[in-house]
């Protein structure tokens, strides 16, 4: 869980209330090494917060990082570096991720000596920021190593972000609406790339996106994020095809076209109807209940738990209209 404190500006004072955003509540899942897993959500709904505070630029409120079962616990202590390093991430914006004075061979450099992987020569550098750039197919090497991050295009400005991100060998890629910012025409590749990388590498990728027609070509499994929670989660292909959630059968239907990641560009960030509701107070019981057409009595009254669903294994919903009796209750 993350919970920001909000700071209210009165006339003269800016004081800090009482009150906070719960911007994430009670969010649990697990990534594994060869696999895409895809958070997708309204914009609001937390799914950057959970990469921020998976990357450790925010500290959880309540819960706990694992990695290989260890929990990540202890700030700046040998363990954290050595998560820190395993777990990178990749910026929406490779414009605003990459500073604009310096070249990429100075951006992967830098990364490459933080991570103690800069080789001790410098012929062992050169090759190390040959292969870096060779894996994310910017070649030959001398064509962009003394370029201006304004003298690349954007896709190839989020080759060098994911690069860079690279740099530190790591095992886990957070991704952060890696491609929202790019040219339709590019997006493809750059999703291609992160995949053939997830396979050459083993990464564990974290897939981040309020487009869930993406979410389906390009991850295995899919969590579904609404006002701070996960609602909804399957193997991508059974929570696209089959979406039990409400919200989820809301955001399958307002994705107008199956193949929109060659196609249009104007893709809204809020297309379900009605608006996400204040963090501030969150709605009681189940979050959605105020957008919800099956809403019932209890749903405003206790949250739901995660119920199985469907047939597939892993498919699972928070929402109370999977909650059938037990055949014992019923007889
Ligand atoms: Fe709708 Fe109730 Fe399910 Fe929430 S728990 S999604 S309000 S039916
Ligand atoms: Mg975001």
């Amino acid at each position: 869980s993350k919970h920001f404190p909000v700071r209210r500006t009165g006339r003269d004072v800016v004081k800090r209330t009482t009150h906070h955003v719960h911007a994430v509540d009670d969010v649990s899942f697990a990534l594994r090494r060869g696999h895409v897993t895809a958070m997708v959500g309204e914009s609001g709904s937390g799914k950057s917060t959970v990469a921020r505070v998976m990357a450790q630029l925010h500290r959880q409120t309540a819960g706990t990082i694992r990695l290989h079962g260890e929990p990540v616990d202890v700030r700046g202590g040998r363990r954290f570096r050595a998560y820190c390093r395993a777990v990178q991430m990749v910026f929406q914006d490779p414009f605003a991720s990459l500073n604009p004075i310096h070249t990429v061979r100075y951006h992967l450099t830098r990364a490459l000596r933080i991570h103690g992987n800069a080789g001790r020569t410098r012929a062992e550098r050169e090759a190390a920021l040959e292969d870096l750039l060779a894996s994310v197919q910017l070649t030959p090497a001398r064509n962009y190593l003394d370029k201006f991050p304004h003298e690349l295009s954007g896709g190839q400005r989020q080759r060098v972000a994911i690069a860079r991100a690279l740099a530190a060998d790591p095992e886990v890629l957070l991704a952060d609406e890696p491609v929202s910012m790019l040219d339709v025409s590019i997006r493809l590749g750059v999703l291609n790339l992160l995949r053939d990388l997830k396979d050459r590498l083993r990464l564990a990728i974290l897939y981040i996106t309020h487009d869930i027609a993406s979410a389906r070509y390009f991850a295995d499994d899919i969590q579904v994020m609404y006002a701070g929670q996960v609602v909804e989660g399957g193997d991508s292909e059974t929570v696209t095809q089959s979406p039990a959630h409400p919200y989820t059968r809301l955001l399958v239907e307002s994705a107008p076209d199956p193949d929109r990641l060659t196609g249009r560009t104007d893709a809204p960030e809020d297309s379900a109807q009605g608006e996400p509701p204040s963090l501030i107070s969150p709605p009681s019981g189940c979050r959605f209940h105020p957008r919800c057409p099956f809403a019932m009595d209890r749903c405003s009254v206790a949250s739901p738990p995660r119920l199985e669903v469907g047939d597939q294994p892993g498919h699972w919903a928070a929402c109370w209209l999977f909650d059938t009796p037990s055949v014992e209750a019923a007889s």
